[in-house]
């Protein structure tokens, strides 16, 4: 009954159907709509539709900051997917009401760091360490008081504005002819009677686990955060918006295993974002985090517990810098789960696998990178399935850069030549592993 409730709802048009509602299934959905195809998701619940206390902490497209600069994940082809993703901001950055834009990130520590992965791929990548004193004068870096000596970089990255970038995605999707349909899936033969009629792309995130019987080993890094509405956007030297990671030294704020955790600020349009904790753990059968919490003393915002180093060191940098303090604004805590499938195996399930009678294609498991990962993610899969639907001779609409209005979409031209260079490359290398 249940699959049948599934099928019907779905178009018969309808090719491939994408599960899930995350950054992951709708940038899927829109490179598939750039080269061609109709894409409908499947998925019990729409991000970012709701207020500013999300009901779900295991659905983290509602949670991020979000930055996207190039970083670590456990994945095949790192660099490959990461300049294809930064390709995509970039274009997205030219384009208004996007909700992405740039901003200058300081990332501090009080203890020597070790080298940032992907350095060499930030834009304006730039090196500091001395006395705290002279750099907030000279470079504007954020210095707890008490500091010595402290190290770091600043460099230039792409934020997403998530409810602003989300809400332009969608519009996308809708513009192009996309549908989408509200459902949750409980059972395995819900999804075999769905590819026994089309490929269908798994994007469900720790959805998949139960759905696809993955046993692969998970980690599902905590992070808490205060949201503080009605704020003045920040500015960098009075230019770009600001953002900061700033690790204190053990003392102030540590981990369960006694290393620094950091905080972390981001001025969006409207409010600002402080965190938020980085706590290794797993879900118990009632889908609760239980893991290794950060340690140090806790306040009670809106019912859930917060570290106060969160609060009271983030005031301190952003006081002394900007002369703000938090007395008298609503303080919204809101808390998150990363999941990081298998992270010290193979890393985020980006493969086509036979299921049943049909094929499904995973894209999930992207832990704290999904949205910086987002676009090359979704270009592999796309590619994945491309293959398929070629190899089938599925029917794909002529399509240039415009909508079903016939209107011009740039995003969609840009995704259509994306998709195409990440083709090309991806068969010169396997030739080049064949000679
Ligand atoms: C506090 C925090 C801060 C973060 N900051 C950043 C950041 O700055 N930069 C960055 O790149 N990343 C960041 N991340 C990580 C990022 O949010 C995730 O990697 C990304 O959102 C994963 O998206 P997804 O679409 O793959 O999965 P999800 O967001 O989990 O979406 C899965 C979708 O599947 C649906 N679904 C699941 N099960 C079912 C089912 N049984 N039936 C039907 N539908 C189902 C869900 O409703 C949801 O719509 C952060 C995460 C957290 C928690």
């Amino acid at each position: 009954m249940a699959n049948m409730a599934v099928d019907a709802a779905i178009p018969d048009s309808a090719n491939p159907v994408i599960l899930g509602a995350g950054i992951s299934g709708i940038c899927t959905a829109l490179v598939l709509q750039a080269v061609g195809f109709e894409p409908c998701i499947v998925s019990k619940y729409i991000p970012m539709q709701q207020d500013s206390v999300p009901q779900f902490p295991a659905v983290p497209t509602d949670y991020a900051m979000a930055s996207a600069y190039p970083h670590n994940l456990r994945v095949e082809n790192l660099p490959g997917l990461s300049s294809a993703s930064q390709q995509v901001f970039k274009h997205l950055e030219q384009v208004q009401n996007s909700g992405v834009s740039r901003y200058r990130i300081f990332e501090v520590y009080e203890q020597e760091p070790t080298e940032p992965p992907l350095w060499q791929e930030r834009i304006n990548f730039q090196r500091f360490d001395g006395k705290p004193e002279l750099l907030r004068k000279s470079m504007n870096v954020p210095v707890r008081r008490e500091a010595g000596q402290i190290w770091g970089w600043s460099f230039d990255s792409f934020f997403a504005d998530m409810p602003l970038y989300l809400s332009f995605l969608w519009k996308e999707f809708k513009a192009n002819g996309g549908q989408v349909i509200e459902m949750e899936l409980n059972a395995p033969e819900q999804i075999e009677s769905l590819c026994s009629k089309r490929p269908i792309i798994n994007c469900l995130g720790i959805g998949a686990k139960t759905l696809f019987a993955d046993s692969a080993p998970l980690n599902i890094v905590r992070g808490k955060q205060v949201l503080i509405p009605n704020t003045p956007m920040l500015k960098a030297d009075g230019e770009l918006p600001f953002a900061y990671n700033y690790t204190p030294s053990p003392e102030i704020f540590s981990r369960a295993d006694g290393n620094s955790e950091y905080v972390h600020f981001f001025a969006r349009t409207g409010d600002w974002l402080l965190g938020q904790t980085r706590e290794p753990g797993q879900l118990n059968k009632k889908n609760e985090w239980v893991g290794e919490a950060v340690l140090g003393e806790y306040v009670d915002l809106n019912g859930i517990q917060i570290p106060k180093a969160i609060l009271t060191l983030n005031e301190e940098l952003l006081c002394d810098l900007f002369g703000v303090t938090f007395a008298d604004r609503e303080l919204i805590a809101r808390e998150g789960y990363r999941y990081y499938r298998d992270p010290d195996g193979e890393g985020v399930r980006l493969c086509a696998e036979q299921f049943g009678s049909g094929t499904v294609i995973h894209n999930y498991g992207h832990g704290g990178s999904g949205i910086t990962m987002s676009w090359g993610c979704a270009l592999e899969t796309a590619r994945l399935f491309v293959e398929i639907a070629d190899s089938n001779n599925v029917n794909r609409k002529i399509t240039g850069g415009e909508n079903v209005s016939g209107e011009a979409s740039t995003l969609k031209h840009v995704l259509k030549s994306q998709f195409q260079t990440f083709q090309a490359n991806k068969t010169e290398k396997a030739l080049a592993a064949l000679s």
